[in-house]
């Protein structure tokens, strides 16, 4: 049966928990809840399948008009659910308190009104404060979900009246399997990309089903055996800032496309003929929407990169244990041992560290390029 929870590969302690909350719901009924899980494992799939199942009337059917309007396409359409997505790199306290306006609405038609925000950490401190009174408010019809990688990411008086939903890394045998029955995708390639994909099974998705995010993928990991002079390292910044560009503007043509087509259908346009005078400032506002949203992918695309070479290392830093667990990157063992080799695992851990501090550069918004040029010298 294909419920409103079939898309959460391998959580199947929070899909129970989730239900059980669902079936004794007239009871009590908690204001707010906060998903939790490394990227990728599904956080907001899980957040918007609760919001289902809470309105359906069957539960979570997957099939009546109210689940289809909430999981059925990209977007939800249904008027008593608010999925928050954020392009910016910080969620203030003018849209927090827009929210919370919003949030004392009644249910025009479903049994609550949900407002699901996918970055809960982007909440500022003044935003997440302006939230409070309304995540507590014990007559509201108004459920909140969170979600979050972690539950430190969400400031402690938030966090502290929410329930928890703790999604776990899904298993690669059921990345593999999600791949195989659902994309299609041959059992080698689902059995590698679940493999590298360190549980996200977006970045999964991507890898089994491009060729050039694959060839990229491929450039990145070229990149530390390289590494003997000053020269190459800046270089190789370059490249790799690059690469982190090429991929987001992939995916943002992708998205951009999506979007397109959506906004045509929305307005009744047909895509043979020429932009009516209406459509053109809706176009123009899409198009700088996506600008925007063109900087945040660079930095998550420069971050899967990063994530990428953490994997490299940390696979040297095995072989230099002599730990007994399986490589992520198999098939590169020859590149590998032999870096491997003429190295101490001491310098591994030093490396590993530099990506990390790379990682907390970007995050403060120090320039792509100036974070991987520091890192590159560093892993020389
Ligand atoms: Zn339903």
């Amino acid at each position: 049966m294909s419920d409103v929870y079939a898309r959460l590969t391998g959580q199947d302690q929070a899909v129970a928990l989730l239900r059980k909350a669902v079936a004794g719901e007239r009871h009590s009924m908690s204001h707010a809840w906060l998903f939790t899980g490394p990227p990728g494992s599904g956080r907001s799939v899980a957040a918007l399948a609760f919001a289902a199942a809470l309105q359906c009337e069957f539960g979570g059917c997957g099939e009546c008009k109210s689940c289809q309007e909430i999981v059925g396409e990209e977007h939800v359409t249904h008027p008593d659910v608010m999925w928050v997505k954020t392009d910016t790199l910080s969620i203030g306290v003018e849209r927090a308190r827009e929210l919370a306006m919003a949030a004392q609405q009644r249910p025009v038609m479903g049994r609550y009104r949900i407002i699901v925000i996918s970055e809960a950490d982007l909440l500022t401190d003044r935003a997440a404060d302006a939230l409070l009174k309304s995540l507590e408010e014990p007559a509201s019809r108004c459920i909140w979900l969170l979600c979050a990688p972690t539950k430190s990411d969400v400031i402690v008086t938030v966090r502290s009246r929410c329930r928890f939903i703790e999604l776990v890394l899904p298993a690669p045998a059921a990345i593999a399997q999600l791949l195989r029955e659902r994309e299609g995708v041959e059992p080698q390639l689902a059995a590698w990309a679940a493999r590298v994909c360190g549980g996200h099974i977006g970045r999964a998705k991507v890898l089994a089903t491009s060729e050039e995010a694959r060839s990229r993928r491929t450039q990145v990991l070229a990149i530390p055996p390289r590494l003997d002079s000053l020269l190459a390292a800046l270089e190789a910044a370059e490249a790799l800032v690059g690469i982190a560009k090429s991929d987001s503007e992939a995916q943002s043509k992708q998205e951009g496309d999506k979007r397109e087509r959506n906004m045509n259908r929305l307005l009744g346009l047909d895509d043979s003929k020429p932009l009516p005078r209406f459509a053109q400032a809706q176009f123009k506002h899409l198009e700088e929407q996506q600008k925007l949203r063109g900087k945040r992918l660079q930095r998550n695309s420069l971050d899967v990169a990063l994530t990428e070479l953490t994997n490299w290392f940390r696979d040297v830093l095995a072989i230099q244990t002599d730990a007994k667990a399986p490589l992520v990157n198999q098939e590169l063992q020859g590149q590998l041992d032999e870096y491997a080799a003429r190295s101490t695992a001491n310098a591994t851990i030093g490396k590993l560290d530099a990506i990390l501090a790379c990682r907390t550069a970007l995050a403060q918004n120090v320039t792509p390029l100036l974070a991987t040029q520091a890192l590159m010298i560093s892993l020389i």
